[in-house]
């Protein structure tokens, strides 16, 4: 998508970003170090971008989901650098993950059983990771698969190169939640048990963007922000604890402007009508840009600080505002409307929509002109 025929711009600061990383870093050091999360496309705001700047900010832990993300993260940071594949390896795929030196995260027995058979056919073993369940009940080690291999398949473990153990917490963002201390407390269980087995000591990773904030004990040798350095906080209060600068803004184009009259309807199903006179703003995106039609007749816009509301169902590529309220001088063809932004922040618009920040950033379309700020700035001072 060229400049020239964009309807929307979405600015992502990658100062911001690594001023974000930077923060955790030094939040969790020197107990800790601290990784990055950059599956699904870094959130969606462009994982080459994303992960080459926090690489140069001296990022050397990376987490993606699946193989792919795995390869094409390789071939942005260059050879060094540890790239950990959050599902896991699908069978037929071992030696792309050798090739690309990719570390799988085994999280079931299956998936050990057949890692093995791999390294055992080519005599030569690979570092992998291990993900235990403390409370998520998702993907990971049962309670099932840990008795197993705290037992009779300990010797499973021991013909592993293990350089990672991790969990995941399930209510991180719930301070004083008594689940966080249990998934803690049986973390910790398993540490135990897997030093012992393996006769060394790996590195452990239990906490992500939220889990870091809730006291030294959580951050272990390792730390897997992902939220956090989108410039997301991941709950209301921890403001107090950390400044996240934002990260991401989102502007769209007013493409049309007409006059409304007195029950004048709007959009698909007429679900909104004007009961007085006013001013419809067409705009450069809908659904299929991840505008979310859950924000039909609820979400918002800024229009110079001017809080506008959409009316009317969100189309495929369109949505449609009150502008009513708007100074005229302020209302032309090719204004842009602030959709995510300082008066609009993220969280409002997630809310507004009935979800989560999460949802919103990953269904960015991929018809929005990028504009990534501050990237010159930061490849200047090229730190190895
Ligand atoms: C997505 C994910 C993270 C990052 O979580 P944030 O809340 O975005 O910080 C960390 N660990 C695992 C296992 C994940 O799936």
């Amino acid at each position: 998508m060229r400049f020239k025929e964009a309807g929307a711009f979405l600015n992502i600061d990658l100062g911001a970003l690594v001023f974000n990383w930077e923060g955790m870093r030094r939040y969790i050091s020197p107990s800790s170090r601290c990784g990055a999360v950059v599956k699904s496309d870094a959130y969606g705001l462009g994982a080459e971008k994303i992960s080459s700047a926090l690489y140069r900010a001296g990022c050397r832990d990376f987490f993606v989901a699946y193989l792919s993300e795995g390869i094409a993260l390789r071939r942005v940071i260059g050879d060094s650098g540890r790239i950990f594949v959050l599902h896991g390896f699908f069978s037929g795929t071992e030696r792309e993950f050798t090739r690309y030196k990719l570390i799988p995260v085994l999280n079931t027995i299956e998936q050990i059983e057949g890692w093995l058979l791999y390294t055992q056919k080519v005599g030569h073993r690979f570092p992998v990771a291990l993900h235990f369940d403390t409370g998520m009940s998702r993907l990971s080690f049962s309670r099932q698969d840990q008795e197993f291999l705290f037992g009779e398949g300990q010797d499973k473990l021991k013909l592993l190169e293990v350089v990672l153990v991790m969990s995941h917490l399930a209510n991180g963002d719930i301070q004083g939640d008594k689940k966080n201390e249990e998934q803690l407390n049986l973390f910790r269980d398993i540490r135990d048990k897997v030093s012992k087995i393996l006769g060394y000591s790996p590195e452990y990773s239990l906490s992500a963007t939220a889990g870091i904030f809730l006291g030294k004990e959580y951050l272990f040798d390792l730390c897997r922000p992902g939220l956090g350095l989108y410039g997301i906080y991941p709950y209301i209060g921890l403001e107090d604890k950390i400044l996240l600068r934002p990260v991401v803004s989102l502007y769209a184009k007013i493409i049309q402007l007409q006059r409304a009259h007195i029950g004048q309807s709007v959009g698909y199903g007429s679900s909104y009508s004007f009961t007085r006179e006013g001013i419809i703003a067409t705009v450069c995106l809908g659904y299929a840009d991840g505008f979310l039609r859950s924000l039909g007749n609820k979400g918002y816009g800024s229009i110079c600080g001017k809080q506008v509301p959409v009316i009317g169902r969100i189309s495929m590529d369109l949505t449609t505002f009150d502008v009513t309220e708007v100074p005229s001088k302020d209302l032309y063809i090719g204004q842009e409307v602030e959709i995510i932004g300082p008066h609009n922040t993220i969280d409002f618009l997630a809310n507004s929509g009935g979800t989560i920040p999460y949802e919103l950033f990953t269904n960015i379309g991929d018809r929005y002109y990028r504009r990534y700020k501050n990237e010159e700035k930061l490849f200047s001072v090229d730190r190895k």
